[in-house]
């Protein structure tokens, strides 16, 4: 294409902006998989990414999730502005972009009948954690192997650790600082290990406030859950009085408009969302039934609350409601579905051309190519697939201008701005990226 070679992955050189920020910021950045890039970018518009030396990418991590629609979209960002310049924050009473949102969710959202808002993923687990406690009068909680729900102490067990292995323990802390009363409230069952969640339930389940499930796994990749297992899940939540919470922090407003449970038929009793809802505003937030989220109110030793300064801020609720707008009048999902099966399609093709070991699969807009001969059905397997080659299929994508995660279990997503012929020109990087990796 004529334009230099991008740097590749890996520790940043001297005298750089990693540099500086480094001396100012832990690591540079201020969130972990942020860290491992030599790449500082300064611009972003629909599909791609510029770094500062002027290198286009096309990015298909798109944030981790948030930008659905493309980065930058017009639509939104006007919108946030008429938003701000109309009112900004005023930290009383209810907001009509608030109850607007909350009344669209309910309509698209299967388990939605209260809606209520916040900052992050984090902030929504933490918070339907503490709802489900209150309500069940309960500790316990349980949660699936490799399963990330962000860094409430409730949940941050057995996910993230880069030194996890597949024969770490199921209920390794995620960190340091986490509170160990709390994380050994925590039990851990394998994704779609039937025998380990029915014994989990037997041993515990009259102790568990929530069980929480990513109900389609993204935190290792894509990993749909084996047919009759959510059903299970479901049941013995009804029969234990657990309330069921379903993380779509992912799959919400990208998965489907009405999250992954429009799909799947199963309906949690809370469901935590984020990321897409906005296409890259701050704003996250709970939906429940009637009943659970009836239980939330304010500084009462019964009720859990939710409270914080910004949450529901206008120029995220804004962004929100615009983003569902134009899902809605822009089909937004016909095209993230084409192109991400002509994606998963052509991917197929290469791996079966160029005889590499991998599997790919994945929904909608989103993928995951593993170096291993099957797909994974958990956590453990996940990490099975060859990092060697993984890393030498990134680097390869990253010097063609293609930007994926760095790690092999990453899932990887396009937006609604990635052209057919996006495309076509990423499965012809994909094509050498591959005969890379085979070495
Ligand atoms: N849950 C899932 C499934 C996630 O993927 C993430 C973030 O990646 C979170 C929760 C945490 O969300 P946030 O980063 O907004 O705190």
């Amino acid at each position: 294409s004529g334009e230099p070679a991008r740097p590749a992955t890996g520790d940043s050189t001297e005298g750089s902006t990693w540099d500086r920020a480094r001396s100012v910021v832990p690591r540079g950045v201020s969130s972990g998989h942020r860290v491992g890039w030599k790449q500082v970018f300064v611009r972003a518009s629909g599909a791609y990414l510029w770094d500062e030396d002027g290198n286009r990418y096309t990015d298909y991590l798109n944030a981790w999730g948030p930008i659905v629609l493309g980065h930058g979209d017009r639509r939104v960002n006007e919108a946030v502005l008429a938003a701000v310049n109309t009112c900004d924050l005023t930290g009383v009473g209810p907001q009509r972009g608030e109850y607007e949102l909350a009344e669209k969710i309910c309509e698209v959202m299967p388990s939605a009948q209260k809606v209520a808002f916040c900052t992050s993923g984090t902030d929504a687990a933490m918070h339907a954690a503490h709802l489900a406690r209150a309500l069940t009068g309960r500790l316990k909680v349980l949660k699936f192997h490799g399963s990330y729900h962000g860094w409430s102490d409730h949940v941050a067990v057995g996910s993230s650790r880069s030194d996890l292995t597949p024969e770490s323990a199921l209920n390794t802390p995620n960190g340091a600082g986490l509170h160990p009363a709390v994380v050994g409230d925590v039990v851990v069952v394998e994704w779609n290990d039937f025998d380990g969640l029915r014994a989990a339930f037997t041993e515990h389940g009259t102790e568990l406030s929530a069980a929480f499930a990513e109900a389609y796994v993204h935190s290792f990749g894509c990993v749909e859950a084996a047919p009759g297992f959510l059903e299970l899940l479901r049941e013995l939540c009804t029969r234990d009085g657990v309330v069921l919470v379903f993380d779509e922090i992912k799959t919400g407003f990208r998965a489907a408009i009405g999250g992954y449970q429009s799909i799947c038929g199963v309906t949690p009793d809370l469901t935590a969302f984020g990321k897409a809802v906005a296409n890259g505003y701050t704003l996250a937030g709970l939906a429940g039934s009637d009943a659970v989220m009836g239980h939330l109110g304010a500084y009462t030793a019964e009720r859990a609350t939710i409270d914080g300064t910004y949450n529901a801020s206008p120029y995220a609720l804004a962004a929100a409601n615009k983003t569902l707008e134009i899902m809605e009048t822009d089909d937004v999902f016909a095209t993230l579905y084409a192109r991400g099966a002509r994606m998963r399609e052509g991917i197929r093709k290469a791996v079966a051309e160029t005889g590499v070991e991998a599997a790919v699969t994945g929904i909608g807009s989103e993928w995951c190519v593993y170096f291993r001969r099957e797909l994974p059905t958990n956590f453990r397997e996940a990490m099975q697939s060859d990092g060697e080659r993984y890393a030498r299929y990134h680097a390869s994508l990253l010097a063609q201008g293609v930007l994926e995660p760095a790690f092999p279990t990453g899932d990887r997503r396009l937006n609604a701005a990635t052209t057919e012929e996006d495309v076509e020109k990423t499965l012809e990087c994909v094509r050498v990226a591959l005969q890379a990796a085979a070495g």
